[in-house]
């Protein structure tokens, strides 16, 4: 009995061993993610790992709806909003360019919403 214990535990060492060292490897979850941003006024397009990768990137303009929206890293006066995909239908869109923030195409009422605020949240790969 004393053995099967003492043989479980060294699995469960080994096996969190193995967990921590991948882990690391990998890094955390956070840094994997990328999506696009792009630019409202010279839609200019560049990744999220872009503006990661300097801090002095990250400039939220005056009066933006949210702390993710970014002065442009090519004009540097426009607002880049970030792009997010439809969990259900793939649609990609750009977040917060509209107070509905929720998918055009799964929810007409977003769709309404962008089309009285006259913009387009769809996302167009350039
Ligand atoms: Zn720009
Ligand atoms: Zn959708």
């Amino acid at each position: 009995m004393k053995r099967i214990l003492i043989l479980g535990a060294i699995v469960v060492v080994a096996t969190g061993g193995v967990l921590a060292v991948v882990s690391r490897f990998m890094g955390p979850p956070s840094s994997r993610v990328d999506y696009p941003y792009v630019c409202r006024d010279c839609k200019a397009v560049f990744p999220l790992a872009e503006i990661k990768a300097d801090y002095r990137n990250y400039r939220v303009p005056k009066g933006a709806p949210s702390d993710s929206i970014v002065h442009c890293l090519r004009c540097n006066k426009g607002w880049a909003f970030p792009v997010t995909k439809c969990e259900v239908c793939g649609t990609e869109r750009i977040l917060y360019l509209c107070k509905d923030t929720r998918c055009p195409k799964c929810f007409p009422e977003a769709a309404e919403a962008a089309r009285k605020e006259g913009v387009n949240v769809l996302f167009q790969q350039p």
